[in-house]
């Protein structure tokens, strides 16, 4: 367990760190010769300098046994700094994660404390040149090596594609086909047959190491085989993956606020026709606040997540691709309109939103793209739309609205009105059984994100109105501010379902032109409409809030 003081300690240690050993010029500069600083990523797993992988080791293997909540605040923080530094350490959380969730009680004794003490690296092999979304297309096999009728060991054959850490870590977790299925080894650099190809030359995290793996009957013991079963590794996968994707989610928000928090300050200074561009409204309302507004829905639904998950209610893949979709898309927008921000300059290498634009856009494809994000989101929703006949999200809505007439400031009504619209979007599409479409499932899942995570923000900007936020929760805003960004995001939340979901189910021809007006009635349309009025007034009290003019006009009040 990690305390709300010492979890700001390590974030405070890490910031530090960055400040003395990272500036600017030389994250740049790393940048620019496409370098992995190894020896920064090995102080910074170093148990006696910043040991940041002791956060997710369990107490009993040397660690300190943080949990989801924690590990993303720390995510966070190290995207901030650097988002390829930040996968360096990534790839040894998610290279042990099929040692946490799979192995033996021995095996995890043994590789956890390793990592805890001797800071090992770890990489996470499991993409293949054939199989990327679809890991059950994977080639490498593992082939039994017997003697006197017993498994000794496997040989592993095969190549691995796109592996972070993948020329610098100590050892490798690696998906093989065994013969009763695919499973976890743990493989160690140096083994004989295994190689690992040149860093690969990519457009950003241009300082994490990237490579290519190649296995030639790489002979390990059969301890090597994590939980000793074979054909429990892509369960093992799954397992993990509302935690993992929390962590890419993590990055996504972190980037973004990164990019975000150069813009903030270069409009105060940059004049254009006779004011900085911080007091012009076309720029503020276009380029920042939409941007922060999305980012923090995307940061309520990630603390509700991560709470969950520490609290056991299971591994909440679902949750986790929500997270993950709305965290990194919008980590994406904000960086591409922090260019913009920034004119020219940003246009310019010499620039940080040139490289965390770079950076950030491999959040929305790791760990699983933003299509097989939708995808997961909206098969595992319409399950829940069919077995409650129709009624989940109504019955999510009317929580809004009980919460709004304890609240009536923080979006919950408006939220409500998404989430309705949603139910009525997807039994339409139930009608007319468009989920035929792929194209219709996937946008399913982006209405899906954007609803639910309208709810979250609300339900967190109500909690904040009572004081009760979780003692780690990122304090930011206020109050006052939370719910004034609710009320940006679940306006916009609210259209795009009822709008775009008019356009999908029309499009796939789920309503005629004749049905088309009762459809936007039973959307609540003008509800949206009329939930709109406001939206300007709202986003001026968040840019004075981001600009510092509230908290100006508080002191000279
Ligand atoms: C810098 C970097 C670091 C990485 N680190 C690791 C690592 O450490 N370990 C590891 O195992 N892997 C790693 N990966 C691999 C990464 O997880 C995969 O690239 C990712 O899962 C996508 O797989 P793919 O590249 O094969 O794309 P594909 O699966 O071929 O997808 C291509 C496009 O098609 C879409 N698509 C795929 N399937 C469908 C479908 N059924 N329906 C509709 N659209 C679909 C995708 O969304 C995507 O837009 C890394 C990749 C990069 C670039």
């Amino acid at each position: 367990m990690i305390t709300a003081k010492t979890l700001k300690l390590s974030i405070k240690s890490l910031r530090d760190f960055a400040k003395k050993c990272l500036p600017e010029e030389t994250l740049l500069d790393l940048d620019q010769r496409d370098e992995c600083p190894l020896d920064i990523v090995r102080h910074m797993c170093d148990p006696d300098q910043l040991g940041i992988q002791l956060l997710f080791i369990p107490e009993d293997c040397g660690g300190f046994g943080g949990g989801a909540f924690d590990v993303y605040c720390v995510c966070e923080e190290m995207a901030r700094i650097d988002l390829g530094i930040a996968t360096a350490v990534l790839a040894t959380f998610l290279g042990s994660d099929p040692i946490t969730v799979g192995a033996t009680p021995e095996q995890k004794k043994y590789w956890l404390s390793r990592i805890a003490q001797e800071g090992l690296l770890f990489a996470y092999g499991a993409t293949e040149p054939e199989a990327g979304s679809d890991l059950g297309a994977l080639r490498t096999t593992a082939d039994r090596v017997m003697q006197d009728g017993k498994v000794v060991g496997y040989k592993i054959t095969g190549n691995k594609q796109w592996i972070s850490n993948g020329g610098v870590a100590d050892a490798y977790s690696v998906l093989a086909n065994a013969p009763a299925g695919p499973c976890w080894f743990v493989v160690e650099k140096g083994a004989k047959g295994f190689h690992h190809d040149e860093p690969e030359d990519k457009h950003g995290i241009r300082l994490s190491n990237t490579a290519a793996l190649s296995f030639d009957n790489v002979y390990v013991d059969a301890d090597r085989l994590l939980g000793g079963v074979e054909g429990q590794g892509l369960i093992q996968a799954q397992l993990v993956f509302g935690y993992t994707r929390l962590m890419v989610a993590a990055f996504g928000l972190g980037a973004g606020w990164s990019a975000v928090d150069r813009a903030i300050p270069y409009s105060t200074k940059r004049i254009q026709a006779g004011a900085p561009l911080s007091e012009k409204q076309g720029y503020t309302h276009k380029l920042i606040v939409p941007h922060v507004a999305r980012l923090e829905a995307a940061r309520a639904y990630i603390e509700e997540t991560a709470e969950r998950i520490d609290a056991g209610e299971g591994s909440l893949n679902t949750e986790g691709a929500i997270a993950k979709y709305m965290a990194t898309e919008s980590g994406n927008g904000a960086a591409e309109a922090a260019i913009q921000a920034f004119g020219g300059y940003g246009y310019t290498r010499e620039y940080m939103v040139e490289k965390i634009k770079r950076d950030v856009r491999i959040t929305t494809i790791y760990e699983g793209t933003s299509e097989i994000m939708e995808m997961t989101i909206s098969r595992d929703r319409w399950q829940l739309h069919l077995k409650t006949r129709g009624q989940h999200y109504h019955e999510q809505a009317k929580k809004f609205e009980a919460l709004h007439l304890e609240h009536s400031n923080v979006g919950a009504d408006v939220a409500a009105l998404a989430l309705h619209a949603l139910a009525e979007v997807m039994e339409k599409a139930r009608i007319a059984r468009l989920t035929r479409y792929q194209h219709i499932l996937l946008r399913l899942g982006e209405l899906i994100a954007y609803a639910e995570c309208a709810g979250s923000l609300s339900r967190r900007a109500a909690l904040a109105a009572e004081n009760k936020l979780n003692e780690k929760s990122n304090r930011r805003f206020d109050a006052t501010a939370l719910a004034a960004l609710a009320q940006i995001f679940a306006r916009e939340a609210a259209l795009k379902v009822a709008e775009d979901g008019l356009r999908w189910i029309a499009g796939a021809g789920g309503v005629s032109s004749a049905e088309i007006a009762t459809f936007e009635t039973s959307l609540g349309l003008p509800a949206i409409h009329r939930a709109q009025v406001g939206l300007i007034s709202d986003m001026d009290y968040i840019a004075d809030v981001l600009y510092g003019r509230v908290a100006k006009a508080q002191r000279a009040a």
